[in-house]
């Protein structure tokens, strides 16, 4: 692979196909927006911020999905609203539990397009993992959704509207008047599924924004998760505009292995990003970013690498997340031995470093980092192309 190998595969780019029926969806609008598109549609402005405060309450608060639950509304206002708009979120096409409890659900957006989604839990909590895009026009070699060929931005709707079909499979909206239960079975979401999240800003903050709203779904910024492969422009931003904690897909510890690792590398080079990160605004310093390592034999995981890794993150707040390498049909990596990545966890951890080692969690149903890829697309890449794109990377000579 030479240098100047385009950073972006050849990707077909789809619009956005809008649903039929031609009512507005409410899922997804900023509170500034649904408050005008319910002027738009007649309501009177005096009464629009509290009709909006109200009906915002029962889609996110309650988890309520028809105009004629929305019992503190006038029924003709009811009314008028179910013939102007609709609440609707993905829709599930199928859903798998892995021995491990691990819930993989694939579900359809608008166009027929589909993502995955992705539920882990854990004693006390429950993380989940969800999608940005329809699959990512960045070519990181070791990940799976980096080989699909079809892209497409979700929506504020389909990225918020993964999290309130989760909660509709656990089961977990409040019931009013039911006193409040303060241990959730989702109560982390980490924006690590398919697709590069800073590639689709604005709707992944209005998406975070209404899961922090603290009259809806109530998570705290402490508890989401965006984790990005490197695109320097929408890191500063992601600390104005969201707030919530950051992980950066590190992954090589030279420009030249980042280079065919984590192909966004040759834009923005280890050293530009991890000046940003120095400058990256932080609330305390408990906010550690994380450093996503994945663990992959003879390419990056020798103790020099480690070494290297620790020179590199001096003087950021960090801890370092080793993920030891998900296969997937026709990977052209293998996952680096147990004891290698014991080691090597080691010698980040005698630094003073947190180094968890990542389980890996629901991989009989290929719902593992890197494994997710929807089964709609089509244009399969062969393995050897595959293996020809990947470079399969040298690992360093020191
Ligand atoms: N595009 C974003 C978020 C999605 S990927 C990013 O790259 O950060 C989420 C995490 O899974 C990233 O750290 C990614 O590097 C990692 N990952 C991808 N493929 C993997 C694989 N096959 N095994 C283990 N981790 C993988
Ligand atoms: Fe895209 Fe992240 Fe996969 Fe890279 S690791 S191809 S940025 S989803």
């Amino acid at each position: 692979m030479t240098a100047s190998a385009p950073i972006t595969q050849d990707v077909m780019t789809l619009p956005r196909k809008l649903p039929e029926g031609g009512k507005t969806n409410l899922v997804g609008l900023t509170r500034d927006q649904l408050r005008e598109t319910l002027i738009a549609h007649g309501t009177p402005q005096k009464q629009a911020k509290m009709r909006s405060g109200q009906i915002w309450q029962w889609i996110y608060q309650w988890g309520k999905r028809d105009f004629a639950d929305m019992t503190n509304l006038a029924k003709a206002y009811r009314a008028e609203l179910e013939e102007n708009f609709v609440i609707e979120i993905p829709e599930v096409v199928s859903r798998q539990v892995s021995t491990d409890g691990t819930r993989k659900y694939l579900v359809r957006i608008a166009g027929g397009h589909e993502v995955e989604v992705v539920y882990i839990p854990e004693d006390g909590r429950g993380t989940l993992c969800i999608s940005s895009q329809v699959g990512c026009t960045l070519t990181c070699s070791f990940c799976h959704t980096g080989t699909q060929k079809l892209v497409r931005n979700l929506t504020a709707a389909e990225i918020i509207g993964q999290v309130m079909m989760a909660r509709d499979d656990l089961n977990e909206w409040p019931e009013p008047g039911a006193p409040k239960d303060e241990t959730r079975l989702l109560s982390n979401i980490v924006l690590m599924g398919m697709g590069e999240p800073l590639y689709n800003f604005d709707n992944v903050r209005d998406a975070m924004k209404i899961a922090m709203d603290p009259e809806g779904i109530q998570l705290s910024r402490r508890r989401i998760t965006l984790s990005t492969s490197g695109v320097v422009p929408g890191i500063a931003r992601t600390a104005e505009e969201i707030g919530c904690l950051l992980a950066i897909s590190f992954h090589a510890t030279t420009d030249d292995v980042r280079d065919v690792l984590v192909p966004i590398n040759r834009k923005h080079n280890i050293a530009e990003l991890l000046q940003t990160l120095r400058d990256y605004p932080r609330v305390s310093n408990s906010e550690r970013i994380t450093f996503e390592y994945v663990m992959l034999d003879g390419v990056n995981d020798s103790d020099e690498d480690a070494h290297r890794l620790l020179k590199h993150i001096e003087g950021i707040p960090a801890k370092v997340n080793l993920i030891p390498f998900n296969e997937w049909p026709g990977a052209p990596y293998k996952r680096s031995s147990n004891n290698r990545i014991r080691a090597f966890a080691n010698i980040i951890y005698q630094a003073g470093y947190a180094a968890p080692i990542r389980k890996t969690r629901g991989e009989d149903i290929m719902a593992a980092c890197g494994q997710l890829k929807s089964e709609t697309e089509r244009a399969r890449k062969s393995k050897k192309q595959i293996e020809a794109e990947a470079g399969i990377p040298v690992p360093p000579s020191s």
